[in-house]
């Protein structure tokens, strides 16, 4: 079979024919079609073990805009990116899986996951910026886009059936990927559309979001929350922590009594500028160790990690750490969680 180049800023390349049916409806047939109610891409929980990092940009030329009106998107993007914390969760293996009952049209599997850093490295995937993935044709001119996915992983092959949370693969980070994730682009008729807010990709985005137009199935409606910040993953390491380490390694192990330093630390998705990070650590007694609060980001980050710590050990025992995310004065995030010293 012969695969179609899938650059992910491109719309599908095969389109479904039009259905002529309705015409010969017959008249008990008036109720209005069922609304597709799309799933997650992958077998993972919204907002713990995995996270929306980017929604398709709704704004034409060089302008851009999440669904929303916000920031949460680049340019050209044309679909919605769920991702995990880092590669050594993706060699532990998350499931891709389907997002409504449907076929696979075609599949790709061999590209390398490969973490994008340089131009060189996106020169080296040009063409090939989605990476492994499937079209799945689904119910009512409706098709779906995975890109992404982890190299020889794919389940299922052209011409195979699949019903909704069926294993198609694994979340990967082959193509055009600067961290794990899965990339949908839902289309119908041959119009990108965003699943968040149903509308098309040239219809730009909308400041006023109604759930009952979202193409995704209302529990997971209920969980998105693109005007606000995620905390990926938080705690106490015994040593700073950095961005490239935490995609690649996930989160620190935990400070222990042999570390001659600790930090609070906290990694985040979809920081505004002007947004202020507190960290607090209290000991058992209700002491407080550290409390620190950063200066306001100088300019929107996608993805960002952070740390405040002291050059000292931490005696063994239990501790509260606390991540405060803040923007023009309201607490947009907040974070709390017990840590056991040894
Ligand atoms: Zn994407």
């Amino acid at each position: 079979m012969d695969l179609p180049i899938w650059n992910e800023g491109q719309p599908l390349l095969n389109r479904p024919n039009r259905s002529i049916s309705i015409l010969f409806a017959p008249l008990f047939l008036t109720a209005p079609a069922l609304a597709i109610e799309l799933g997650l891409p992958a077998q993972c929980e919204l907002g713990k073990t995995c996270f929306v990092q980017q929604y398709p940009d709704m704004a034409a030329g060089d302008a851009v805009a999440d669904p929303l009106c916000g920031a949460l998107t680049y340019d050209g993007h044309s679909g919605t990116d769920l991702r995990i914390l880092s590669m050594k969760e993706m060699e532990a293996g998350y499931a891709v899986v389907a997002v409504a009952d449907g076929k696979v049209l075609r599949v790709r599997d061999q590209e390398q996951d490969y973490l994008i850093e340089t131009e060189s490295d996106r020169a080296s995937v040009a063409g090939r910026e989605c990476g492994n993935g499937l079209v799945l044709q689904l119910q009512d001119g409706y098709e779906v886009q995975y890109c992404h996915l982890r190299k020889g992983s794919l389940a299922v092959k052209p011409g195979d059936v699949v019903r909704t949370g069926d294993r198609l693969g694994e979340v990967g980070a082959s193509g055009l990927a600067q961290f794990p994730h899965v990339h949908i682009t839902v289309s119908r008729h041959g119009d990108t559309l965003d699943p968040l807010t149903g509308r098309k990709l040239s219809e730009g985005c909308t400041s006023t979001f109604r759930p009952d137009e979202s193409l995704f199935a209302p529990e997971i409606v209920a969980k998105l929350e693109p005007t606000r910040p995620d905390i990926l993953a938080f705690g106490v390491a015994g040593r700073p922590v950095d961005y490239d380490t935490l995609v690649r390694e996930g989160p620190p192990p935990v400070v222990s009594t042999n570390d001659s330093v600790f930090v609070t630390w906290a990694w985040f998705a979809n920081l505004k500028k002007g947004t202020v990070i507190r960290f607090i650590l209290r000991d058992g007694k209700d002491e407080t160790l550290v409390d620190h609060t950063s200066e306001p980001l100088d300019r929107n980050k996608a993805s960002y990690s952070a740390f405040a710590g002291r050059k000292q050990t931490l005696p063994r025992g239990r501790y509260q750490v606390e991540v405060w995310v803040t923007l023009d004065g309201t607490l947009l995030r907040e974070a709390v969680s017990e840590v056991a010293v040894r």
